[in-house]
């Protein structure tokens, strides 16, 4: 193909070849494979890498192209969402080689090993150790919160390397394989009663010093690498199939979104359910009521607000302008939004929004009175993940308005002397 310019040339571009290419009777990983040696998958990655050298919006164009064909995408989750890039932008060839076919095929799932008990917002605070021996790295510590940790085949893992060197540059960034028996994966049971995140004990695990991503100390820039993706993976959206047939490919697809979302079926509720909120007001007879309204208007005017400045923040992306403080106003708006819908949803629904689990009622109602228990149960991790609402507040203070900096005693003093 020509050099593509055009969003209208790269949707007959892609289109043209999805015409003579998709199968939907073959099996997911052979039309994956040919998806990614198409460079359809990635556009926007390099060539060398599975891609078209196109820039970042022909993503989503292409992805449009390839759903409204019906066709099948390269796989969700923290695979391509935040390892790929991250080895994409980090990696040695070698690792680029074994590692990015396989994620963009889905042969490979990944989940991120960050958090630490005693690092979270803080977290260039972390204390798991690897060691070199060898060819390897010895690990040892413990981390929390990872999400989809229990079915992952690698891990993104943060560890100190150097207890010598200063917080941040004593950090190295690895791929750890999961299945050995250093790695021990024990699920956390939430409040809310669903089980997506883990606990992960490290003891004596192996890792390859092949799977260095990025320099030996240098692990912190590259997990800033890790993070700027989060927010894009956080707003992923559930894709839609065919109640039943349209060919192996598809069901097979259908099958690993199935699994996929089966860990995140309850971040629709962590975001508060603002549509539900007029909506069940409605059913329960307080859409007169004054006060309850008033809050409904409220809530409802600020997520447009916001939904027009994100859309705003995407528009200037699109067009290259570097990224502006809509992103972290977006996140606390996020925040906002959860919390208000919490409250107008307790409003409405009194005392019978603490209900939960089956009623033995085909009401639909009550169903949508059980979700409302999900929603009070699941907004406090809307301002906790991806970083703190506090956490939000300090980067806007400092890079928006030109605050001062935080203090920061331990800054250039050997990690081993920091307090802890
Ligand atoms: C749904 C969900 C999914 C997650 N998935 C993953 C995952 O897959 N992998 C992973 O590694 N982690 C994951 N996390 C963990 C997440 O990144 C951390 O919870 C988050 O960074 C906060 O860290 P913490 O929980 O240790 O809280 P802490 O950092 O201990 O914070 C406790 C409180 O202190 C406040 N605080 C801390 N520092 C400051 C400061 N400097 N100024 C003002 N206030 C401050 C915080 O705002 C907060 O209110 C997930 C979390 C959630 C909720």
């Amino acid at each position: 193909m020509t050099e593509v310019a055009t969003e209208q040339e790269i949707r007959v571009a892609v289109g043209e070849w999805l015409a003579a290419n998709w199968d939907p009777e073959t099996s997911l990983l052979e039309w994956r494979e040919r998806l990614t040696d198409s460079g359809w998958a990635v556009p926007s990655w390099p060539r060398r890498w599975h891609g078209r050298d196109l820039p970042s919006w022909a993503d989503k164009v292409v992805a449009d192209e390839i759903r409204s064909t019906g066709a099948v995408g390269p796989p969700l989750g923290g695979g391509m969402s935040l390892a790929a890039p991250t080895i994409v932008a980090h990696g040695s060839d070698e690792l680029r080689t074994r590692l990015l076919r396989p994620t963009i095929t889905g042969r490979v799932t990944w989940c991120q090993l960050f958090s630490e008990p005693g690092a979270g917002s803080d977290l260039a605070g972390l204390s798991t150790t690897a060691v070199r021996d060898g060819d390897d790295w010895i690990v040892n510590g413990q981390k929390v919160w990872n999400t989809s940790a229990h079915h992952a085949d690698f891990g993104m893992l943060l560890a100190r390397t150097d207890w010598d060197a200063p917080k941040h540059s004593g950090i190295s960034y690895f791929a750890l394989p999961m299945a050995q028996p250093g790695v021990e994966v024990r699920p956390i049971l939430q409040m809310n009663g669903h089980s997506s995140f883990n606990e992960v004990f490290l003891t004596d695990a192996r890792v390859p010093a092949a799977n260095l991503i990025g320099e030996q100390g240098d692990g912190w820039r590259v997990a800033r690498t890790t993070l700027m993706h989060e927010r894009t993976f956080a707003t992923m959206r559930r894709p839609t199939f065919p109640e039943r047939g349209g060919g192996r490919a598809i069901e097979e697809a259908a099958a690993e979104a199935e699994e996929h979302f089966a860990t995140y079926s309850w971040y629709p509720q962590r975001a508060g359910r603002p549509d539900l909120v007029a909506q069940l007001a409605r059913r329960r007879g307080r859409g007169a009521d004054p006060l309850v309204r008033q809050e409904i208007a409220r809530l409802v005017a600020f997520q447009r607000a916001n939904e027009w400045t994100a859309a705003r923040a995407r528009a200037a992306r699109e067009i290259g302008r570097p990224p502006g403080p809509e992103g972290s106003l977006g996140k606390l708006a996020a925040s906002e939004v959860a919390r208000r819908s919490a409250r107008a949803h307790s409003l409405t629904a009194g005392a019978s929004a603490l209900l939960a689990g089956s009623g033995g009622s085909d009401d639909e109602s009550d169903d949508a009175v059980r979700v409302v228990a999900e929603v009070l149960l699941s907004t406090p991790a809307q301002s906790i993940a991806g970083g703190t609402d506090e956490i939000q507040h300090n980067i806007i203070g400092e890079n928006v308005l030109g605050l001062p900096r935080e203090p920061a005693p331990d800054r250039g003093v050997p990690f081993r002397d920091v307090r802890r």
